[in-house]
């Protein structure tokens, strides 16, 4: 699985914002990898850099120079929807109006190619969804509007998945789309009586980072404004319905586990998720660890609730970037040997339970299970934090076809068996809902099939993919 993007903007008269946008780039890098860019607003124009490959390589003590100015947005990208090129590297810039836009997005619209149509755009014209909401705005501008004004046009015609900051000179508007698939939060530089600046993030450890306080999650169907004048807010749309739909795969494995999503902390409840584990079913066992990083809290909690010792089974190498793309199968397979190695000490001769995230098409899990075996494993039990992935996303994170999704065509015996390992346990989704104590507020059609807004088979504009 990988995700969408990551995306800042910041407003902070007298301070270095490109140096601040690149700071919180680095807490958001999970979120992005393939390439990374700024773009700053120096009083006159926009300036713009960016690149393919990893915040650490993209800016440099030279190329920083050029991003002066009080506000600036940044994004790391991971190419869900059209290009993965350096052309198609965000943010996207439009020289409209009298200080050009410049847009970031994480997310994916399911309604793309009608946007297009009705905006007269011939199909391939477009980088990506995030280049047409840019053209968009663009082209409401172009006619007169205000980038307020032309947001307050487009964004009620997009569908799907969009969590933006758009830079108009020294302002910057942060909008979620009226289900909140996406995460965005408001922090606040300087003290609440002298604030410094304000800063809008996918994730809180990017407002950590910067020394900014977290102030708030921004609401479905919200647009938050901060500029050198404070923050703003009014909500644009009306949210699609009481409930929040934030992507349940946020807790599972996107985000950071010192994030606060919905005020909860990513990895207290992921360890709730490895309690429950233990509590669907009893194993005989004599280690329990996770698959790094993102199965360790849930190991940790399934150990404590278990009375099962918890130690450490595997060596994550931390310079393979999660983009490392394998074109086939038996590529992937061999992905996990160059990522993976066992701590063949601490695990020879022991029956271990394994806590992962997810099992997407189960190649990479398999060989994981081969590679324990090899190591002297006794037995291998497999635990996974999510219920079976059943269905595609169309909202801004890579997950295959129903073809292969392995428990969209298998049964979880077939899947064991097909795994190699002694057992298997799913955690169930009311299991799942409890560990990250909500009432039913997440986006779950992964798992379920019950998307909450339209897809783009539902649209008619692709064939069905189920
Ligand atoms: S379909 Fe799954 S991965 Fe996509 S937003 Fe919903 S919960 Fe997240």
């Amino acid at each position: 699985m990988k995700e969408a993007c990551g995306v800042v903007g910041i407003v902070a008269p007298g301070r270095s914002v490109a140096h601040l946008c690149i700071d919180s780039l680095y807490a958001l890098q999970h979120r992005g990898q393939e390439s990374a860019g700024v773009a700053t607003f120096d009083g006159e124009s926009i300036r713009l850099v960016k690149d393919n490959g990893l915040v650490s390589s993209v800016f440099t003590e030279h190329n920083v120079l050029m991003l002066g100015g009080d506000a600036g947005i940044g994004h790391t990208r991971y190419a869900t929807s059209g290009l993965a090129n350096w052309t198609a590297a965000q943010p996207v810039i439009r020289y409209s109006g009298a200080h050009g836009i410049a847009l970031g997005h994480n997310g994916n619209l399911t309604n793309t190619e009608m946007l297009a149509d009705k905006a007269g755009i011939l199909p391939g014209m477009m980088l990506s969804d995030s280049d047409l909401i840019a053209e968009l705005l663009s082209h409401r501008v172009d006619d007169g509007d205000s980038v307020v004004d032309a947001l307050d046009h487009v964004l009620p015609t997009l569908e799907g998945a969009y969590s933006l900051v758009v830079m108009d000179g020294t302002t910057i508007h942060g909008v979620r789309d009226p289900h909140g698939f996406r995460p965005l939060c408001i922090g606040r530089l300087g003290t609440d009586d002298a604030p410094e600046g304000w800063v809008l993030a996918s994730e809180s450890p990017a407002l950590d980072v910067i020394g900014a306080s977290f102030v708030r999650e921004v609401l479905p169907g919200e647009l938050v404004t901060i500029s050198p004048l404070g923050v703003s807010a009014r909500q644009l749309m009306p949210p699609s319905s009481d409930r929040e739909k934030l992507c349940i795969f946020e807790f599972v494995y996107f985000a950071r586990p010192d994030t606060y999503l919905m005020g909860h902390q990513v990895h207290t409840a992921r360890r709730r998720m490895g309690e429950r584990l233990a509590s669907q079913s009893r194993v005989e066992a004599d280690l329990v660890m996770g698959v790094p990083d993102s199965g360790v809290p849930a190991a940790e909690g399934f150990a404590a609730a278990s009375g099962i010792p918890f130690g450490y089974g595997l060596v994550k190498n931390r310079y393979i970037g999660r983009s490392f793309i394998a074109p086939d199968q038996r590529a992937r397979a061999n992905a996990v040997r160059r990522k993976l190695n066992p701590l063949r000490e601490n695990i020879a001769g022991k029956r271990l339970v394994v806590v992962d995230d997810s099992i997407v098409r189960g190649t990479t899990t398999r060989a994981l299970v081969a590679m324990l075996r090899d190591a002297g494993a006794a037995e291998v039990h497999l635990r996974i934090s999510s219920p079976p992935l059943m269905w595609p996303c169309y909202y801004g994170i890579d997950l295959p076809t129903r073809d292969e999704l392995l428990a969209a065509n298998l049964s979880v015996p077939e899947i064991r068996d097909y795994l190699g390992c002694d057992s298997l346990e799913y955690i169930t989704l009311p299991n799942l809902r409890a560990a990250i104590q909500l009432d039913g507020e997440c986006c779950d059609a992964c798992l379920t099939g019950n998307y909450p807004s339209t897809t783009p088979v539902s649209l008619g504009l692709w064939g069905d993919r189920r």
